[in-house]
């Protein structure tokens, strides 16, 4: 192997989805930086075929807004080639009659194509944005664990290793971006606190195989146990398919996880009803533990977080790989320029104004992904009472519909 690159404007730390798509968005819109990416695990080999399971799968609704960056990266063939495209939404409350539908042909203004989204499995997304990056300048460094951070004046010096038995490396960066994940180890190493409230609820997530085709519908389902999503998938060899993902309490979800296949189907037909017709299949539940954790600081001098660590949310809304993009793509606006980033004062500015372009949408995109699933599953009457209030305000109010399925579709308001 040659001297690995000792020296980059730029240093992505994690080549997740959140890592890989703001190296994407840095070489396409401030081809004057050099970046690495580096990963600890292994990528797949850029030539590698996209290899999806069948049925044990986390899948990622991609909103609108979302797609129209992806767009301007390129990557939207490849995207559409393995996604089921969102047409409608449907959120109901289980055991009232009252719902919402909201479809792309009503809301226009904030669809892609004709769509409100797509849904795409995180096994064909990772390799579509891996692949786009072999492609690229980005130095990419994978396997390449950082196992610590110095700050100097001038930047931030990265100690990395290939593995254990590996050598240590080196690297220099003006600036440094971690989006090593919730929890940051690298965060906490440079003293960046988190608030977190735990939900005590897991998300389960599996893929159902449906009697009868979704026709591109999103179900945004209200259930006493916690809300439940059940996102379009494409057909696999003649199967209809859909991404289901279940928030529920950390027991309930234990004893599910455990529930063999039959017992497991009749039990999410029976929590998520009949409004996408007979589940014929039920892949194993895998559960995530959710909480709600923000970085108390997004950004310093040299420093900036993307993804999980700087906000990791809760799913029922689909939202936070949809409000990492955007924040990827600000940071790419302010980054943009002809002067390469030095950890400068004109560095810090670009930072700070990066900052407040960002706050409100986020402030925004956390709050509706915290109070929605409390205001749902409260069986407190008033609680009730308001959430239909909700329903039907959105069902009999245009312009408030507008404006929660343009916050729901990726456009901020
Ligand atoms: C159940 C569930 C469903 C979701 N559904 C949706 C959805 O439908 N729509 C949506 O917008 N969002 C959704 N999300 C959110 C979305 O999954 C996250 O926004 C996304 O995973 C962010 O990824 P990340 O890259 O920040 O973190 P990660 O995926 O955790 O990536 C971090 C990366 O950093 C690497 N790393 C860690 N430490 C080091 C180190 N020291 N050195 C080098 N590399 C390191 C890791 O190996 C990893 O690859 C969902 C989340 C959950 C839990």
């Amino acid at each position: 192997m040659s001297e690995p690159v000792q020296k980059v404007d730029v240093a992505i730390v994690g080549g997740g989805m959140a890592g890989a798509s703001l190296a994407l968005m840095l070489t396409h819109f401030c081809p004057q930086l050099s970046v690495a990416l580096l990963e600890q695990r292994a990528l797949p080999d850029a030539s590698a075929s996209v290899q999806l399971p069948s049925f044990d799968t986390r899948a990622t609704a991609i909103a609108a807004g979302s797609l129209q960056l992806f767009q301007q990266l390129g990557l939207w063939p490849a995207l559409r080639e393995y996604s089921a495209p969102i047409q409608s939404i449907q959120v109901s409350d289980k055991g009232h009659s009252l719902g919402v539908s909201l479809s792309a042909r009503e809301q226009e203004r904030v669809s892609f194509e004709g769509m409100l989204g797509v849904v795409i499995e995180n096994a064909a997304l990772g390799p579509i944005l891996h692949r786009a990056l072999a492609e690229t300048p980005v130095k990419i460094l994978a396997p390449a664990r950082v196992s610590s951070v110095h700050m100097e004046a001038a930047g931030a010096m990265l100690r990395w290793s290939a593995g254990e038995q590996s050598p240590e490396y080196c690297l220099t960066s003006g600036l440094l971006v971690v989006a090593d994940g919730v929890g940051s180890p690298l965060c906490r190493q440079l003293g960046i606190e988190f608030d977190t409230i735990k939900y005590q609820q897991r998300a389960l997530v599996t893929t159902v195989g449906l009697q009868r085709d979704h026709g591109g519908v999103a179900f945004e389902r209200f259930t006493n146990s916690g809300p439940m999503a059940l996102l379009p998938l494409p057909s696999r060899e003649g199967q209809h398919r859909a991404a289901l993902v279940w928030a529920c309490p950390d027991k309930e979800a234990e004893a599910l996880c455990a529930m063999p296949e039959d017992e497991r189907l009749r039990r999410l037909q029976k929590s998520f009803g009949w409004r996408a017709g007979r589940f014929v299949r039920a892949g194993a539940l895998q559960g995530h533990p959710l909480s709600l954790s923000l970085a108390r600081e997004q950004w310093r001098r040299n420093v900036v977080l993307i993804g999980n660590c700087a906000h990791f949310l809760h799913p029922v809304a689909g939202q936070g790989f949809n409000l990492t993009l955007r924040d990827c793509y600000t940071l790419a606006q302010a980054l943009t320029g002809e002067q390469p980033v030095q950890g400068s004062q004109a560095q810090l500015k670009r930072l700070q104004t990066y900052g407040r372009n960002r706050s409100f949408d986020q402030q925004l995109t956390v709050g509706f992904s915290d109070r929605i699933p409390a205001l749902f599953t409260s069986g407190n009457p008033i609680q009730q009472f308001v959430r239909q209030m909700g329903m039907l305000g959105l069902t009999l109010v245009p312009p408030l519909r507008a404006q929660f399925v343009s916050q729901a579709a990726g456009f901020g308001l």
